[in-house]
């Protein structure tokens, strides 16, 4: 690194951990040395520091020793010596300044100031980001919906530069924390973030576009939640840096854009990001600074040209971006799926109870068809389109491919959510005949017509589904009467197609599919895939994933030949262990399917929930995430995730998606549903019916009422009381253990 730089970067490390103690006193002399704090929702204490480090970090007392961590890094004396364990080398005054940074920002949170807000427009900012988020976007992040992160510090020359640069970054899907600030072309001090407010800019996770705070500390949260990529999904030890900042270089695509002139501060968190693995590309004429080491990319570079400076940025990181859009005069891509339209800004609708409305995708013959048409049906049909208001809809895909299968239909359909979603200014909700969509008046005036959305489903069907879809046709139906007509042949298809689901047994196949989507996270784990047993991310059925190998037979989704059945109870079978014996980075030698109590199934990080025991009720919870509430396990699920992640085998506790707690499959060799003694209302509410239909078949039709849920019990013995007063069935059962 330049001298001038890396006196800079050090000279703010000192100050940064100078500023951190007087805070730290200051708080210690308020609250007492005792006083406990958390991040919002985490079960990684101050992440950073405890990642690099493992030092659970609870106390202020505890600020004060990783503090004096900070002063070795920075090669001085502590006054007192309060870390005796060695710390390495990597761990130099850039990572010092995190520390530091990380122990600011929690002082913040305790004296109220987290998570920040704009005062101009009391614009309140992210603040950290939770565990909770990070799992529920650990899909996207592995299957190529979102290839990477960016954090842009500082101000744009001007509002429609900063509008010009997320625009790009939301269109390659690419995640964006905004933090800091700079001085625009006028020298007024502001922020992009200010800058896309004044434009009106949706902001928010939904839009890819997340505030994190007004100042250069606040981008210590984005680094808080890329380290703890590797911790949740890469199962890292805590305090095994090195494989930490190996995990964050190798697996995190982050890069920042830095715009405007460098301070002492930014340049400081630029050496502790560079640590990570993480390269800059500024705006100003900084000096180059090569690759050194392993790295094998610029670590920080310069780009004077707005309208090239996030192509530079993604090539300099070395991201693969691959973005399909279909012609059409609006923006396109995941980070447009968030928006909502009002009935203010709307311009027409279909659906949603106000217009019969319906889609439906159906085979046919490559001859029968012509391939990227759209057909419109109705009478005065532009007419009342410009008109706006309601209309009736709809929209019949029809598909023909040699490879096509009946089965496919419905998963071509599901992704007719996201197809329109994606659209700036097109919003979608349902499917089948419950559909609802807008164009709002915005996307109208850009242009969109009715025949766009025909438009968009075939050249996304096209792209989704490239091995399988020759041919594509889409007919829009705007006439009530053809489209109640053709809706009653479309539910005829649906309740044919839910009936052949319903019907797919683990018995009544010979393969099953593994998804190793999440081993780009996640290296040793591997979710096997049963008719029924979906992943546990509930993304993937087993139709799902025999279409995904279908349509790309090198993919994220291979088929395992079950073989020999060496335990038809527990559901263990020959070819299920040879496929992970040598799939699961030598994690698991031996899978049982049916059961939690023996080689159970692994756990990546991104579960929609998890089961745990409860020894003493003889039975199990289950805790959706996103549930912060204590549990009767005396953990809140984040806790319980950190324990279960990771890819390793964990007898008693394992993530799962939702909809296999109503298979008769769920914990079949423990004893089933009837082992559920605890769960939250949310799923209660969630499994609704189907759980009703399930505890019939096990001949305990008021088992949802003898499972205690958090209005009831969040510790063992109130648990306990309350299952002996309703008489649960697990008190009777053969002892789990
Ligand atoms: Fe990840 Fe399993 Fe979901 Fe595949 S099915 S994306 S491996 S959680
Ligand atoms: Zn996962």
């Amino acid at each position: 690194m330049s001298k001038i730089i890396a006196s800079a970067a050090i000279r703010a490390s000192h100050a940064l951990v100078q500023k951190a103690e007087e805070m730290l006193e200051k708080a210690i002399g308020e609250k007492g040395k005792d006083f406990v704090f958390e991040f919002p929702d985490t079960a990684f204490y101050l992440p950073m520091i405890y990642a690099m480090t493992a030092f659970p970090v609870k106390t202020l007392a505890d600020m004060k020793v990783a503090l004096s961590m900070t002063r070795e890094m920075l090669h001085e004396e502590p006054e007192e010596k309060l870390w005796k364990p060695y710390l390495g080398e990597a761990l130099d005054s850039g990572m010092a300044t995190l520390f530091a940074e990380e122990i600011i920002l929690a002082l913040r949170y305790i004296n109220g100031l987290e998570p920040a807000t704009d005062p101009e427009t009391g614009y309140v900012y992210n603040g950290f980001i939770t565990d909770t988020i990070q799992r529920n976007l650990g899909i996207a992040l592995v299957d190529g919906r979102m290839p990477g992160f960016a954090a842009i510090i500082g101000a744009a020359p001007d509002e429609d530069i900063a509008v010009k640069i997320v625009r790009e970054l939301q269109e390659r899907n690419i995640l964006i924390f905004l933090s800091g600030q700079s001085k625009d072309k006028n020298g007024e001090v502001t922020s992009v973030t200010k800058q896309l407010l004044r434009k009106n800019v949706a902001l928010g996770w939904e839009t890819y576009i997340v505030p994190l705070g007004p100042d250069t500390e606040h981008t210590l949260y984005a680094l808080d939640w890329a380290i703890r990529a590797s911790l949740i999904f890469g199962g890292k030890k805590p305090g095994d840096y090195k494989e930490h900042l190996k995990y964050q270089k190798d697996r995190v695509f982050a890069f920042a854009i830095v715009l405007g002139e460098l301070d002492d501060v930014k340049w400081s968190t630029g050496a502790g990001a560079i640590n990570m693995g993480f390269p800059a590309v500024c705006d100003t004429d900084v000096p180059v600074i090569h690759p050194t080491g392993v790295c094998t990319y610029e670590h920080v570079d310069k780009e004077f040209d707005h309208n090239k400076i996030v192509q530079k940025s993604i090539e300099v990181r070395g991201l693969k971006v691959t973005v399909e859009k279909p012609p059409i005069p609006v923006s396109y891509g995941p980070a447009f799926e968030g928006e909502r339209i009002r009935k203010e800004d709307m311009f027409i609708e279909f659906g949603g109870q106000r217009s019969p409305a319906f889609e439906w995708v159906r085979t046919k013959e490559l001859h029968e068809i012509e391939d990227n048409k759209v057909i419109i049906i109705g009478t005065d049909v532009e007419e009342r389109y410009k008109k706006g208001g309601v209309m009736p809809m709809a929209v019949v895909i029809d598909v023909a491919g040699r490879k096509m299968q009946k089965d496919f239909e419905a998963i071509i359909e599901r992704k007719l959510h996201h197809n329109i979603n994606e659209a700036q200014g097109l919003w979608h909700m349902g499917q089948r005949d419950i559909v609802w969509m807008r164009i709002s008046n915005q996307a109208y005036k850009d242009g969109i017509t009715l025949e766009h959305l025909g438009v968009i489903h075939n050249t996304m069907a096209h792209h989704r589904f490239k091995s399988i879809v020759d041919k594509v046709q889409v007919t829009l139906y705007v006439d009530e009467k053809d489209v109640l007509a053709l809706q009653d042949e479309a539910r005829k298809v649906y309740k044919e197609r839910d009936h052949r689901l319903a019907g797919l047994t683990d018995e009544s196949v010979d393969t099953f599919y593994s998804c190793l989507l999440c081993q780009s996270f996640a290296p040793s784990h591997v979710c096997v895939i049963s008719p029924e047993r979906l992943g546990l991310c509930g993304a993937y059925n087993w139709l799902d994933t025999r279409a995904a190998f279908e349509i790309d037979p090198t993919g994220g989704n291979q088929p395992i030949m079950k073989g020999e059945a060496l335990d038809a109870t527990r559901g263990r079978w020959a070819g299920v262990d040879n496929y992970l014996k040598s799939n699961s980075a030598g994690a698991v030698e031996s899978l049982n399917l049916y059961t939690i109590m023996d080689n159970p199934m692994t756990s990546c990080g991104c579960f929609e929930c998890i089961v745990a025991i409860i020894p003493e009720a003889n039975g199990i919870m289950l805790v959706q995430r996103g549930h912060t509430g204590m549990t009767p396990a005396g953990m809140k699920f984040s806790t319980l995730a950190g324990t279960v992640g990771g890819g390793a085998q964990n007898p008693g506790f394992m993530g799962i998606g939702v909809n296999f707690i109503t298979s008769r499959k769920f914990l079949f060799a423990d004893g089933g549903i009837k082992r559920i003694v605890w769960m939250t209302k949310n799923l209660k509410e969630r499994l609704g019916e189907d759980f009703k239909k399930r505890a019939e078949e096990e001949g305990v039709p008021d088992l949802i009422d003898k499972i205690a849920d958090e209005t009831v019990a969040e510790d063992s013995e109130k648990l306990m009381e309350f299952l002996a007063g309703a008489g649960h069935p697990a008190l009777e059962m053969d002892p789990m253990f």
